[in-house]
């Protein structure tokens, strides 16, 4: 099947400095030379905390390697089992786990063949550098191998995914940057797009390869097989279709405009953070409205707040002292009381676009999960109209 090249974000999760200084250090394979064993995968496998926040599902890492969210891992060991081995990744500095997997691929492919006037170490006959533009002589599995640098480029494997076993360097030598390359089928690309899955691209000068007739095909077949295993098609922290498209008709059928206009911005500087897009969406066109008879209880009203009244203090991670494990892990920012005089709170997670609402139940001092967003949300307050 064709396969293409893969890029993504130069600020690797696993570097220190965008995509140099390697924070997860390789042993030496060979004793004279100290040429790194590239295969090793250092464990635990360490990550920059405040780079592994992006919303993203795909990220690069170091060595032809990558990095997947929980989703995608579930994606791609349905879809292409056996291609990659999986590990757990850890913050740099602490041993909590991240929400991110390496995903080392299994399968190699060797992309070209470095100069013979290159030196090479006499123990184990690595070449001392190996720059992909001056210092290969061929190129066999490559934007490169046809010559023309990357435009529409494919190459054929039997594979989904696979990494190059050759190695890249700059010209002064490997001790200085080595990398290899990520490659991946036409097909799969096509696929982690459709199921919204962000972090990748085609690495073209030109216009992405699109799927042709099989390929799509093969595509259709991998998302129902995906459905039904219960993969979700979207990223948690966004919008499924169906409630972006209820979403859109609600804000449509709500005619009245916001009495006074909420500055959405100014509050999202103050609290150092952005809010999730549908309530600012929601806040700005409609603003603050009520609800009565929520979930079917008739003495039930919620009242949402203004955004100058949104509470960023009371239910922040830590300030509770509730008994309830799962509830010292909300981080909430209130932002609906109920007439019972419980209260609604996002989760603010800054990995997502969508926070996750959950109820503040007062009488026990603790939190129960109330909606994945804020649209899913609103369609308990506003029950079921048909
Ligand atoms: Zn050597």
């Amino acid at each position: 099947m064709r396969c293409i090249e893969i890029t993504g974000s130069d600020d690797r999760m696993d570097c220190r400095d965008m995509f140099n200084g390697p924070i997860n250090e390789l042993p030496a394979k060979c004793p004279k030379c100290g040429f790194p064993d590239l295969d090793f995968v250092p464990k635990p496998y360490l990550l920059v905390r405040s780079k592994t926040l992006t919303p993203n599902e795909l990220a690069m890492a170091a060595n032809g390697n990558f990095l997947v969210r929980e989703r995608i891992r579930q994606v791609l060991e349905l879809i292409a089992p056996g291609q990659c081995t999986y590990y757990q990744t850890h913050f740099k500095g602490s041993s909590d786990s991240t929400p991110w997997f390496l995903a080392v691929p299994t399968k190699k492919v060797i992309t070209a063949k470095v100069k013979a006037s290159i030196r090479c170490c006499k123990t184990c006959q690595e070449p001392f550098s190996a720059h992909p533009g001056s210092q290969y002589s061929e190129w066999l599995f490559s934007p490169q191998a046809d010559g023309k640098r990357g435009r529409g480029w494919t190459g054929e494997s039997e594979f989904d995914v696979l990494k190059s076993s050759t190695w890249g360097s700059c010209t002064e030598g490997w001790n200085k940057w080595i990398s290899r390359n990520l490659f991946i089928s036409v097909r799969l690309l096509d696929l982690l797009k459709r199921v919204k899955a962000k972090g990748f691209y085609e690495a073209t000068c030109g216009k992405p390869t699109a799927p042709d007739k099989d390929e799509s095909a093969w595509v259709e077949e991998r998302l129902e097989r995906i459905k039904s295993h219960g993969i979700r098609l979207h990223p948690a922290g966004t919008l499924s279709q169906k409630d972006d498209k209820w979403f859109r008709g609600y804000l449509k059928s709500l005619s009245h405009a916001p009495k006074s206009p909420s500055d959405i911005k100014s509050v999202e500087r103050r609290l150092r953070l952005k809010l999730p897009k549908s309530y600012a969406d929601f806040i700005t066109k409609i603003g603050p409205l009520s609800f009565d008879g929520v979930d079917n209880n008739q003495s039930t009203a919620v009242q949402m707040t203004t955004v100058d009244e949104l509470d960023f203090t009371t239910y922040r991670r830590g300030t509770l002292q509730s008994d309830d494990e799962e509830s010292q892990a909300i981080d909430g920012l209130m932002f609906a009381r109920a007439s019972d005089g419980d209260c609604f709170c996002f989760n603010i997670d800054k990995g997502r676009k969508e926070y996750a609402v959950f109820v503040y139940r007062h009488e026990f001092n603790h939190f129960e999960p109330y909606a994945d967003s804020f649209v899913t949300c609103l369609q308990r307050f506003v029950g079921d109209q048909s």
